[in-house]
């Protein structure tokens, strides 16, 4: 039979950037299968606008490098790409927009991409068609540019099978061999099947369909996306930088005969062949009818910014599907069959990004890992609900709807809620739960109930202070001098058990997890290179069974990687229990009084103490609860199973009311845990930091024996880390960062804001930020730019709040 290192299924641009990238990482016995000729899926119909500011740090850096791969690509395969670095223009065209540039300017700097907001004039002199009027600014980028996407899909290829790649056209795949939880061949139409460990899905908007052929869901949603080309325009030509004016939602690129391409995101947007069935099977090389009326209002657009577009024929409308995604973010990486990734779901822009997917993808096949930190784009950030076609269509289609708006930090997606709700949920909806959802469930942010006017006077100025409430400063201060009840039920809880349990958790984590049974232990879970991959809470329940807790967003992808470090000697089973659970926090300084009136356990201090479990009946509700704590004060977690929770939160609620006791909100919890410096993963903590650039050594035990991530640990421990995450203490308390901002020191970016917003007990704004060690001592003087203006920063001792701990071991 034959045999291969790994079939890549797709020939777009993403699967020959793959094979490309896969190739020159020494993988030479590569197959790209493609059921028709390379690039006659949505490649062929793209614009080719390569456009490298995105909304993460790590996608942004994947653009850049796509730039510089793109730029090389003629000299090293002998294939044109068509690459123009003609740069780009984005207009701003309100006050709102304008502080969105800024932003961004200062965000972009932050990693050396060369953005600069220039006045209307400038924009004028480097593109002299727009209509000035109302444009208060533009955005410069020079390193951006458009591309040929046949040219650059075929340059891949010509590089990957230089290398050895087998490039195999008309292979239309038709299943996969999928046995004991792996990937082990495809199969395909007419010709025999290939026998492999790993295949790649970058089926573009099929890759739902391959997908489900190896058990895997992969949630894209294809819409139809237009642009049209016009007849040559006078003083068009094909120097001339892209532009974008996201006010009116539209982009273009200029034509080498002098025409303008011009295409945008349209309000109402057009899924197609979204649902069970998918695209039609025979659907290669062809576009869609082009769609007049719904472009209509892209076309008003275009006209306002190019006003000479109006006399302009048109030369043809291109409207082909394109794969979106539910959340705006590409979908890449392992799925839960071992060996089968994914690569997909490009939402307009897998042009520019396919150099640094292929790059991504290929160390991730290659290595283990990719080098940057992925997770926004991981194909395990969606939930089972994801199954459904109609969800992800309704979520796709608003993320499509809202592409070029202004998205506010604290704004909450619409579409397709309530979805997923704790017991409690009715009840906290008649306290004036105002919700925020994460990962399908419904989560207060804050409760309109506990508003209270005298804090308006904290409000954080400007984008920080627009999805705010003086209910999150209340809640905040109720919690530090009374108590807080928070419904955390959303949390993914993972059970770990069997006679290896213990030996095998020691070996995936970085603190000593070999305890006694009722002991609860912090730790993280590293990568090769100690990066830190999860961030949880372990709690010994007996000899061989621990109870894992995490955050929300993060129970599929810890849940993988736990399962991911299990090999055959392992006896363990790694089960998701988060549905069994629910979990109610009490937190604050009367939260002892308030737990011991409905339950005779014995709470003291020595009954009952820090990082400890017991089994309590509280209100009559058998419970599980854990002593820890995310805020910074005495409390307890208590577990109940599921069907007890509303009871117990009525209980809780009641008994709590003469203490000071307030239902309170997530907003609160993170302002809470900002004071108290604990760092939140996928923000201030990620697979590209280590424990002990993190502020975590007191986790990781070096000494305890073998474990993930140890020996670069033991490596970077004795050269010392280069960088440290460190607190800042803005000099105004109602300038909020609220991450990405760049952090100067003597004139130049020293780092980024990780996270950060206001203390309200400490009333001080904070900003944590990775800098390098000479400036992560206290006292270091720095500022944070925050909407273009600096504002004075010091690097502060850490915690800010009850830095000796007193209040949470009494
Ligand atoms: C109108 C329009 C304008 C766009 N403009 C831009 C732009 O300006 N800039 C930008 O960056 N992006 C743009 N895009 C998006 C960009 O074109 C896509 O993101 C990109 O081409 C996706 O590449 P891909 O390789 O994932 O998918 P595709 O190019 O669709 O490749 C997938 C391949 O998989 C093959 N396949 C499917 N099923 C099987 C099977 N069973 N067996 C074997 N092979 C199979 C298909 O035949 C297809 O060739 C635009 C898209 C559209 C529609």
């Amino acid at each position: 039979m034959d045999e291969a290192q790994a079939v890549i299924i797709g020939g777009g641009v993403a699967g020959a950037s793959i094979a490309y990238h896969l190739t020159d990482l020494g993988w030479t016995d590569v197959v790209l299968a493609e059921r028709s000729d390379l690039t006659s899926g949505s490649t062929f119909h793209s614009a080719g606008l390569v456009g490298q500011l995105r909304s993460s740090v790590s996608l942004t850096r994947m653009m850049m490098y796509s730039v510089e791969l793109y730029r090389r690509l003629q000299t090293e395969t002998g294939v044109d790409p068509g690459w123009h670095e003609v740069g780009s223009l984005r207009l701003a065209s309100s006050g709102e927009r304008l502080e969105e540039l800024q932003r961004l300017a200062g965000w972009g700097r932050t990693f050396g991409l060369p953005l600069e907001i220039v006045s209307t004039e400038e924009a004028l002199d480097r593109f002299p068609l727009f209509d000035p009027r109302g444009v208060q600014c533009a955005a410069y980028l020079p390193t951006d540019g458009y591309v040929d996407p046949s040219g650059l899909t075929m340059a891949l290829a010509e590089g990957a099978r230089r290398r050895g790649c087998r490039i195999l056209t008309g292979a239309r795949v038709n299943g996969m061999d999928v046995r004991e939880g792996r990937v082990r061949g495809v199969t395909f139409e007419g010709r025999g099947p290939i026998r492999t460990n790993v295949v790649v899905n970058a089926g573009g908007i099929f890759a739902n369909q391959l997908g489900r052929m190896a058990g895997v869901e992969v949630p894209v949603v294809p819409f139809a996306h237009q642009y049209l080309l016009t007849e040559p325009i006078d003083g068009i030509d094909a120097g001339l930088p892209t532009l974008r004016d996201p006010d009116r939602l539209v982009y273009f690129r200029a034509e080498a005969g002098g025409g303008l391409v011009a295409g945008g995101y349209e309000r109402r947007p057009a899924p197609w062949a979204w649902d069970e069935k998918g695209p039609p099977a025979g659907f290669n090389n062809e576009l869609l009818p082009a769609d007049w009326p719904r472009f209509e209002p892209l076309a008003e657009g275009c006209f306002g910014v190019i006003p000479a577009m109006e006399s302009a024929g048109v030369v043809r409308m291109i409207n082909g599907p394109e794969a979106f995604t539910p959340d705006g973010e590409f979908i890449l990486g392992e799925s839960d069959i071992g060996g089968f990734f994914v690569a997909a779901g490009f939402c307009a822009h897998g042009i520019a990004g396919a150099g640094g997917v292929g790059k991504v993808m290929a160390e991730w096949i290659a290595e283990g890992r990719p080098e940057l930190d992925v997770w926004k784009m991981d194909l395990r950030r969606f939930g089972r609900h994801y199954r459904s076609r109609t969800h992800a269509k309704d979520r796709a289609s608003e993320v499509y709807a809202t592409y070029y708006d202004i998205h506010y930090p604290g704004e909450e997606r619409r579409a397709g809620r309530p979805l997923k709700m704790a017991p409690t949920y009715v009840r906290l909806a008649g306290l004036g739960a105002e919700f925020g959802e994460k990962s399908g469930w419904e989560r207060p942010n804050w409760f309109r109930t506990n508003e209270d006017e005298r804090f308006e006077e904290l409000r954080p100025r400007g984008w920080a202070g627009r999805h705010w409430s003086t209910a999150i400063p209340a809640e905040h201060l109720a919690t530090r001098e009374g108590a807080g009840l928070f419904d955390e039920t959303s949390f993914a809880k993972i059970e770990v058990t069997g006679p290896d349990a213990c030996r095998f958790l020691q070996r995936i984590c970085a603190n000593d997890v070999d305890v006694s049974p009722g002991r609860v232990v912090y730790s993280q879970l590293l990568n090769d290179r100690g990066g830190i991959e999860c961030d949880l809470t372990a709690t010994r329940l007996d000899p061989v069974r621990y109870l894992l807790i995490t955050g929300t967003a993060f129970g599929s992808h810890d849940l993988a990687w736990i399962r991911g470090g299990a090999g055959p000697e392992d006896d363990v089973e790694v089960r998701d229990v988060t549905s069994s659970l629910a979990c109610l926090a009490l937190w604050g300084p009367r939260a002892r009084d308030i737990l011991s009136s409905v339950t005779p356990a014995d709470l003291s201090n020595l009954g009952f103490p820090y990082m400890t479990q017991r089994e309590i009946v509280a209100g009559d509700v058998p419970c599980l609860a854990l002593r820890v704590t995310y805020v910074g004060e005495l409390g307890w977690e208590l577990y109940p199973p599921t069907e007890f929770a509303l009871r117990l939160w009525d209980v809780v609620l009641e008994a709590g009311r003469p203490f000071g006791l307030v239902a309170a909100g997530y907003r609160a919890i993170d302002s809470l845990r900002l004071e108290k410096g604990y760092r939140a993963w996928g923000a201030d903590i990620t697979p590209e930091e280590t424990p002990l650039e993190a502020g975590l050594r007191f986790a990781v035990k070096l000494d305890k024996g073998e474990f993930t991530g140890r020996d670069a640990l033991r490596l970077i421990e004795v050269q010392g880390p280069s960088k440290r995450l460190s607190c800042l203490v803005l000099a105004d308390p109602r300038s909020v960062a609220l991450g990405n901002e760049p952090v100067f020191g003597d004139g130049k970016v020293v780092g980024r804001v990780t996270s950060g917003g206001v203390g309200y007990a400490v009333g001080k704004s904070i900003a944590f930020a990775y800098l390098p060690t000479d400036l992560a001592t206290a006292g270091t003087s720095l500022s944070v730019e925050v909407f273009g203006a600096r504002v004075d920063a010091e690097v502060a001792p850490e915690p800010l709040y009850d830095p000796t701990g007193e209040r949470i071991r009494f």
